[in-house]
This record gives structure tokens, sequence and C-alpha cells, in this order.
């Protein structure tokens, strides 16, 4: 888009949110002024949480319409509901991008977020691999003709199936057999780690731990964890162990668009069956997709009524929007700039003394170990939200604080690279970030003990970072041109 088309798209859209707050606040003024105030604060912070993006005027404005009112259960042209020919349209449409993009046999745009859509794909894994094997041996259809004796029999053995996924601490997923999460509930779970003293991915110690455990479903794939993964090796190890290979991009699924991550390092030829969010990295809407084979596919397709509610006909058509975007060129310099400023942010880290798990990165995120300052993760967090840095705490391996307090904050590019940062503004985004960790003590608790979420701010500094923060902001503002007043 030129210069001009581009001021054309904004003052429309200027006008289509200055309307639409008239509308809601004319409701629950309320409701406005947090919409109006949302903005203002995601204009006037550094956000570097890496799982969060700024997504177009396009994407957002699809998400408001009256496609939400419409039930469309089931597939496109077999719906459990009349009337669904649009929701059809846009289901197709966006599936059609979503494959397109991602090079994939199948695409299923409906789940709602990245925990539906990791949902689906165990659902279905366990539906292909062991419920149909169980019904064919017992000549039946489906679950409904079994006797109760078989069913039974069934669904102790869809209960017996192991998962073996990537711990938390290491960066993998809640999702991935967590314990606490239904996936560690689901699945008799083992979790692989990373090298203690590289904070790398040791494939030889998966392979092994693959071989003695021999999952029905083995999960890659992270929310924390600063490195490419080589997929063809994964997929290697889940051959050999008769593993269904899942892959779970939700984080790097941008990157994967955008072509910064090919061959080994692109999931979707590798996985058999490939999960992601659409609004991280990807710059689209809340939700989620599942990407398939199209051996997974039959059994993809019937998340929704099995395992989602109906699904959101607006949602998708804004996916579908979000993928148009991603297949443009614009957005492969966008990918290629969003790693290539997370280099640039951990150099800024390194050159400072800062501690980074792995020792850099080569995604969208770095793990910073804030102990070096003598700080938790959450003392860390909070300092930083004081100087108007958002960022989230996080576990680094083996970490001593736990996963509530931890021990590391992690940061990512994708946010602030669509504002247009780059690579000075990322080192100079490390520097201040540094500035507020050397300037920050831990604090007591109120009776004088050691406390691991108060802290001390040594003063002046929150209002020097905020002021040098606003220099940038204000070079690569959010939205330019949108004006709600
Ligand atoms: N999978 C991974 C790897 C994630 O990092 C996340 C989000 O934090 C999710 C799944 C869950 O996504 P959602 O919040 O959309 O359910």
């Amino acid at each position: 888009m030129n210069a001009a088309d581009q001021a054309h798209q904004t003052s429309l859209a200027s006008s289509a949110y200055r309307q639409a707050l008239e509308v809601i606040s004319a409701v629950e003024p309320r409701i406005a002024q947090a919409t109006a105030a949302e903005l203002a604060d995601q204009r006037g912070s550094l956000k570097l949480i890496a799982s969060e993006n700024y997504a177009s005027p396009a994407v957002l404005l699809t998400m408001g319409t009256w496609l939400s009112d419409k039930y469309a259960e089931g597939t496109v042209g077999h719906r459990f509901y009349a009337g669904c020919q649009n929701v059809d349209t846009v289901e197709s449409i966006a599936a059609e991008h979503a494959r397109e993009l991602f090079g994939a046999e199948y695409a299923y745009v409906q789940p709602h977020s990245g925990i539906d859509a990791n949902l689906v794909a165990f659902w279905s894994i366990l539906a292909h691999r062991v419920e149909a094997p169980a019904l064919a041996e017992l000549g039946a259809k489906n679950v409904n003709e079994l006797s109760d004796a078989d069913w039974e029999t069934l669904r102790r053995t869809l209960g017996d199936q192991r998962l073996l996924g990537m711990s938390l601490d290491a960066g993998g997923h809640l999702t991935h057999g967590f314990r606490p999460n239904i996936s560690g509930k689901m699945f008799h779970q083992q979790q692989y780690g990373t090298d203690p003293t590289t904070g790398l991915l040791d494939y030889d110690a998966l392979a092994a731990k693959a071989r003695e455990f021999k999952p029905l479903i083995l999960v890659a794939g992270y929310s924390a964890y600063p490195r490419r993964v080589n997929f063809a090796k994964v997929r290697e190890i889940a051959d050999e162990v008769g593993a269904t290979l899942m892959v779970d991009m939700a984080h790097f699924s941008g990157l994967v668009a955008g072509k910064v991550f090919t061959g080994d390092e692109d999931p979707v030829p590798h996985a058999h069956v490939v999960t992601s969010t659409t609004h991280k990295s990807l710059r689209g809407p809340r939700g989620g997709i599942v990407l398939a084979t199209e051996e997974y596919a039959p059994s993809v397709d019937r998340g929704c009524p099995m395992v989602l509610g109906g699904p959101l006909a607006h949602v998708m058509a804004a996916k579908a929007v979000a993928f148009a975007e991603a297949r443009q060129d614009s957005f492969r310099t966008y990918a290629q700039a969003v790693a290539d400023n997370a280099k640039s942010l951990a150099e800024g880290f390194l050159s400072r003394g800062g501690d980074l798990v792995t020792g850099g990165t080569d995604n969208h995120l770095v793990l910073l170990d804030v102990s070096r300052y003598g700080l938790t993760g959450r003392q860390a967090e909070t300092a930083l939200l004081d100087a108007g840095v958002v960022t989230n705490r996080n576990s680094v391996p083996a970490d001593a604080n736990g996963p509530w307090y931890t021990s590391g904050i992690r940061l990512g590019t994708p946010a602030l690279t669509t504002r247009g940062f780059g690579h000075d503004e990322f080192d100079r985004t490390a520097e201040l970030i540094t500035m507020v960790l050397e300037n920050t003590q831990p604090g007591t608790t109120k009776a004088g003990g050691p406390s691991k979420a108060a802290y001390v701010l040594a003063d002046g500094i929150a209002d020097k970072v905020k002021d040098a923060s606003a220099e940038m902001l204000d070079k690569h503002p959010l939205y330019p041109g949108l004006e709600l007043s």
C-alpha cells in the first residue's frame, strides 16, 4: 500500500472507531472509556511481552460485526445449524489462506485460542490413533454402537496413553503435559528439558527419553525457549518410537509464515499436526489454528462440537484478513526484522553484563536471568512496570524461585517491531532495562523479613526511563494518524 492509500485507510479507521465508541458509550460509557484508555496505555508503554503484538485496524475492525451472532457448529457445508452460507464462505477463505501461507495439507481455523487448538490436536490424535483402530477391530462405526463393556475398555485405553513434552522451566507450555494442566491429567506424561550447561535442547537426551518412554504423542514447540528447533531431527525421533509429532508453534508462527524459519526449522513439513495461536508473532486476532496432514484431517475436523464450542465466525473472518496480510512481502520483511531485533536486544544485554538463558537468541525472544541483579522475576517485572516497560516474569531452567516468583524475565520483539523499532531502539531498550534492574534492590515484608515480591526502585529512575522511552515511542507511533477525538 502506498503512503496516500495508507493515510486514507487510517482516516477511515479513525472515523470508524470514533463512531463505534460513541455507539458503545451510549449504552455503557465505562466500557468505551476503558477501550480508549487501553489504546493510550498501549501507545505509551514499551511493550515487550513476547506473546503480544498489535493487530492491524483491518483485523480489529473485522471482529466487530454481526458475524458474531451466527451459530455454525460443524464444518464447511456440514453444519448442525441452518443458514450458514456466509460463515462457510468466511471459514473457507480463512482455511485457504492458512494452507497457502504455511504450505499445509489441511487447515482448521475454528479453535478459539492456542489452548483450544492443543486440545483439538490431542483429541484428534487419540481419535485417529486409538479410537478408530479399536472401532475397526470391533466392527463398529462409532462409539455409540459399542456394548457398555467394550466402551469401558476403550475409554480406559484412551486414558492410558503417553505424552512427552518440553518441561515448563525449559520453556515448554502448560499444555505440553504439565501435571496441573488437563494435558498432564489426560495422559501419562513425561517431560524433556534442556542441557543444564548450555540451556540448549539436547536431541540425544530427547531421543533416549523417547525410546524409554515410547509416547503416543511427542510435543515440540515452546513459550520461552530462545532458540530455533530442528524439527526434522525431532520427527526422526518420533518416527523411531512410533509417536505422532505435534508441534505447537504458537509463539513463532509469524517467523514460519514470514519464511524466517525454513527447511528443518519449519515445523509444517515435518509434523503430523501443528497448532498455533494467531495473535502472537502472526499478528492476527486472538485465536488458534490446527494444521494437519491429510491423514489427521478428518479427526481434526470434528474439533467442534466434540472439543470446541461453536466457531466464532467474526474471529475466523479476522483470521482470514490477518493471513492475507501475512502472505504479503511486507510480512516477510517484518518477520526478519523481529528476529534481527531480538539479536540486537540480546547483544544489548550481553554488552552490559546481562545473563541470558542459552547465551542469546535466534528467534523472537530473549530470556534474561535476573538473579545476577539479586532480584526475582517478580521484583524485576514490577520494577520495570513502574518505569513503563511491560515484560513478564518467567522461569529459567531449574529455577530456584519456582514458577510464581521465578528468576527470569521474558522479552519479545514482535510488538515493538510492528511499531517500527530497529537495532538502535532495541539496544537503547536493553540499556534502559539494565538501568532499572541495576537500580532495584529486593525489599522486605511488612515484618522486616526477606521478600520475593517487594522491591525498592531508586528515586528518579522510573521517570528517567519513561522519558527516554517516550522519545522512541513518539518517533514510532502506534497506529499513526489514528485519532479517537
Ligand atoms: N501454546 C503456547 C506455546 C503458548 O505460548 C500459549 C500462550 O501463552 C498457548 C499455547 C496458549 O494460547 P492461548 O492463550 O491463546 O490459549
